[in-house]
């Protein structure tokens, strides 16, 4: 029997499916496949921490409903933070009646049972928990991404930065012990998985509960010592608690990539204060000089919000000042979205919607004029590329530098999970083309 997984949003949802098919295959559903129609079961692992991908989420379960006439016996189940958001699941179940399964992000585990009770019982399940402890849920993902893998070491935030759902829909923060995060990049490792990326809303708190068992500069440092040629990422990493000794950690291992992905959402401390990030501008640039000083040529990359509520113009040319000063190699950018149930959802002062489409196509040219810069320092110069995949419209092979930089290049070979020295001959935006050497 065949399954298809649609997911939306960050990278913790592409690893929470990863799971999600190792339910499902122990459940008989065995083939994955890319269309609707071709499927036995549809799960939709949902996102609500943007508009856009809730509604795309909206459109796409509707769109089944004439298929799900058509073929008798197909499974529809929705799951992810929108199915866990307050009065969500109620709602999916008066505009689509015909979904069969609803389950939050706490019992993504339950899954399974909820599979059996419906077959047995033939009645519609819904299971919301309102919030988990245990970080263990006894399911080895069914890994998708060779040469890449993921690994969680906490789940949830206690941040609550007023933007943003992930704390009311993932819960509180909860650390996974290190021994175990070991134990499964060790595995990892020794199955052939080249860059293994720790997972966490913060990674920098890991242990806030003392459920780890160490700080996350230790385990990461414990990381890098497993034997084998590997690289480690981290992210996501929250400025108000990067700290020297992580920075130290990063520049003792040659494993550890020279990429830090630091998300300073906007450039004027009235902003940040109001969007409850617990740092100013100057500690955010502090920090950038503290790395690059002890790692020269250590990129960062971050994420920008603009039209965040009462924003003003000046305010928001603070944020495309800082973008020059911080010298981001690249950004995630985003016009705010009011998220129900936040804080800001609340405040007055909305930026209208051509005021922020401007700031964002002026913020994207920003960015994008940086990138474009830096890209061209690499062009004539050898770096390692780690590939990943063949790219079938362009009939290039395709990987990334430590720094995140993507590098396309012809071989005859298929490379895919091997180290290459890729002589750059051109740039492109932030793409590489070159040769290997
Ligand atoms: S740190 Fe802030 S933005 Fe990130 S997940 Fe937590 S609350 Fe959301």
């Amino acid at each position: 029997m065949n399954y298809h997984i649609v997911t939306y949003g960050c990278q913790m949802n592409v690893h929470e499916s990863e799971k999600i098919a190792a339910i499902l295959q122990e459940k008989g559903y065995t083939t994955p496949v890319d269309t609707d129609e071709d499927a036995d079961i549809i799960v939709f692992n949902t996102c609500c921490i943007r508009e856009n991908a809730e509604n795309h989420a909206f459109g796409n379960i509707g769109n089944l409903k004439k298929l799900k006439r058509r073929k008798k016996g197909l499974i529809v189940a929705v799951g992810g933070c929108m199915a866990q958001e307050a009065g969500k699941a109620q709602l999916l179940r008066e505009k689509f009646p015909f979904i069969d399964i609803i389950f939050g992000t706490h019992n993504v585990g339950e899954l399974s049972s909820l599979i059996d009770a419906l077959r047995e019982r033939r009645k519609k399940q819904v299971s919301i928990l309102d919030a988990r402890k245990e970080t263990e849920d006894g399911i080895t993902p069914v890994r998708t991404s060779y040469p890449n893998a993921w690994v969680n070491i906490t789940y949830g935030c206690n941040n609550f930065c007023t933007y943003c759902i992930v704390p009311y829909v993932r819960g509180r923060e909860r650390s996974r012990s290190a021994e175990v995060i070991l134990k499964e990049v060790e595995g990892l490792v020794k199955e052939g998985y080249k860059e293994i990326t720790l997972l966490g809303q913060n990674v920098n708190s890991y242990n806030s509960d003392g459920q780890g068992g160490m700080s996350f500069p230790e385990l990461l440092d414990r990381c890098a010592q497993i034997e084998g040629k590997f690289r480690l990422r981290f992210m996501t990493s929250h400025p108000k608690d990067f700290t020297r000794e992580l920075a130290l950690v990063m520049r003792k291992h040659e494993k550890i990539c020279n990429l830090l992905h630091l998300p300073v959402q906007a450039g004027s401390d009235r902003i940040l204060s109001l969007m409850n990030r617990r740092y100013t501008r100057e500690k955010y640039l502090g920090e950038l000089k503290m790395l690059r000083e002890l790692i020269p040529g250590c990129a960062v990359t971050t994420d920008l919000i603009v039209g965040f509520p009462t924003e003003t113009e000046e305010e928001f040319e603070e944020t495309l000042s800082l973008v020059k000063e911080a010298n981001f190699a690249s950004a995630f950018t985003f016009v705010y979205s009011p998220r129900t149930g936040t804080k800001a959802a609340e405040m007055e002062g909305r930026i209208p919607e051509d005021v922020s489409k401007d700031r964002i196509m002026r913020l994207v040219e920003a960015v994008n004029e940086n990138t474009r810069e830096m890209s061209k320092e690499y062009v004539g110069k050898v770096t390692e590329i780690l590939c990943e995949d063949y790219d079938e419209k362009k009939g290039l092979y395709l990987g990334r530098s430590e720094e995140g930089r993507m590098g396309y290049f012809t071989s005859e070979k298929n490379l895919i999970g091997e180290f290459v020295n890729l002589k750059i001959d051109r740039a492109n935006g932030i793409s590489l083309y070159g040769t290997i050497v």
